[in-house]
């Protein structure tokens, strides 16, 4: 109901929204701008979308890539949020990228960043950036082709290897290697809705209107016109399963697993409650009485710290960040023996941040009794996993840290990951920083990391 079109579009063009906006007789919203949400259209509008839409079916790959979705991921639909932040942020990216040449890119809005708003009585999620955004011919060639997606991203990681959308057809494996390739993509939306809108405004094209129910889609002018300054706004019309999606705090838990570091900032359109002391209208009375009432603000709440420590450089980092990163991280309390930040470019490009724990962390052996890493893995700022395992090895499995790397895939397949070549570059790299940090432990300190850890 609050899920509110004027709102988002204020948003865009108000970087902080804060007093101004911040309004608290929630109902006023609501009527104030449900007519004109981007998730709802009046009848009329309807009418003029359908009659002008154009009708598509999806390319087979398409067809194929979403059924393997949805049938090796049902048991961790979650993740099609960190897919959706992960696009949001890629968009956001490309029009950054592009504003070093051409301030005038961001002429329209020069806000960037992504709103999430739960709309709990129409089941409805959305999700929108003020990122590049997608002219017609995007919507149609992107959200509805394998073939157009931008291979060069990924041709450099493994360029001896044809990424054809005909491998698609040739079966299991190739399907698996091309997800695991690509990312789970855009197409995890339908892991948990069974429609999704998407409204887009590029700088080069009026706004479109996406939409589908996994079958097929239609692509038409937005009927409103361009409401958005820029950017992509997608709307999920969630399964009746799928309705956890619309609690702030699963949101809030998802953000902070998967997209806290994303680069950009991610808020929350959520409500919270205030109490505020009003004066109570009594003429007889001459000392002004109040009395207590808890009233409802709604307002954009930050969800993520957008700018990671490990993307800083190392000399621009105190002592004392480590130390609070390192604890929020792996939850000891006490600082790390020894640390060790540092960027690796050549055959494969990646930052990492490693620590030494003072005490072993208590979770090394994994419930089968063999030892388990505790490095987490991200691509390019969006955490991946920190079951991958196999970036070190079994004797420093208690060193503690990150690895961020561009050149990865955003893999969904542990396996096809495990045998990336550039993996083994890494997993290298990391063993001899991790080395020549143990060997910088000062003398006083060396004894204590000998006691806890040569016994064990
Ligand atoms: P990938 O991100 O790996 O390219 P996806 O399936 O996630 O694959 O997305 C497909 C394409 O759709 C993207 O490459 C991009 O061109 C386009 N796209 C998806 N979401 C957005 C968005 N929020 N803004 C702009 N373009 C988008
Ligand atoms: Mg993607």
């Amino acid at each position: 109901m609050l899920s509110s079109h004027r709102m988002s579009h204020v948003a865009y063009r108000i970087p902080h929204v804060s007093k101004a906006c911040r309004i608290a007789d929630a109902e006023a919203v609501l009527r104030e701008e449900e007519a004109i949400s981007p998730d709802e259209l009046s009848a009329a509008q309807r009418r003029e979308l359908l009659a002008k839409a154009s009708n598509h079916t999806f390319q087979t790959e398409v067809n194929r890539m979403m059924k393997l979705i949805i049938n090796s991921l049902y048991r961790n639909k979650e993740i099609f949020l960190r897919e959706l932040i992960s696009n949001a942020s890629d968009a956001l990216d490309k029009i950054r990228l592009m504003s070093l040449t051409d301030p005038g890119v961001l002429a329209a809005s020069s806000e960037l960043g992504i709103r999430i708003k739960a709309d709990a009585a129409r089941r409805l999620l959305s999700i929108s950036d003020s990122g590049l955004g997608m002219t017609r011919h995007d919507l149609v060639n992107n959200l509805g082709t394998i073939a157009n997606y931008p291979l060069e991203r990924r041709a450099r990681f493994d360029a001896g290897r044809s990424r054809s959308p005909r491998l698609l057809q040739s079966g299991g494996q190739e399907m698996n290697d091309m997800i695991g390739q690509f990312g789970v993509g855009f197409y995890s939306a339908f892991l948990v809705a069974d429609k999704v809108t998407v409204v887009s405004k590029h700088n080069d094209d009026d706004q479109h209107v996406w939409e589908s129910d996994a079958s097929s889609f239609s692509v038409a002018p937005d009927p409103r016109g361009n409401t958005l300054a820029r950017g992509t706004h997608i709307t999920l019309h969630l399964k009746e399963e799928a309705a956890d999606y619309l609690q702030p705090d699963t949101i809030r838990a998802l953000v902070k697993k998967y997209s806290q570091f994303i680069n950009f900032p991610i808020y929350l359109w959520a409500a919270r409650t205030e109490t505020v002391h009003e004066p109570v209208e009594d003429a007889a009375e001459e000392k002004p009485e109040t009395k207590k009432t808890e009233k409802t603000v709604w307002d954009w709440e930050l969800m993520n710290d957008n700018k990671p420590i490990w993307t800083r450089k190392p000399s621009a980092v105190a002592d004392d960040e480590y130390v609070t990163f390192y604890k929020s991280l792996t939850k000891d309390t006490s600082p790390p023996l020894a640390r060790a930040h540092f960027v690796a470019e050549g055959e494969v490009s990646f930052r990492a941040l490693l620590f030494v724990p003072r005490v072993q962390p208590a979770d090394s052996f994994n419930r089968y009794g063999t030892k388990t890493d505790h490095i987490k893995l991200f691509v390019r700022r969006v955490f991946i996993t920190d079951e991958f395992n196999d970036l070190m090895p079994n004797y420093l499995a208690f060193i503690q840290g990150l690895v961020d790397s561009d050149d990865l895939p955003l893999n969904v397949s542990r396996e096809t990951l495990q045998q990336h070549k550039l993996v083994k570059v890494i997993k290298k790299k990391l063993v001899r920083k991790a080395l020549d940090m143990l060997k910088k432990i000062p003398d006083d300190e060396y004894e204590h990391f000998w006691k806890e850890y040569s016994t064990k």
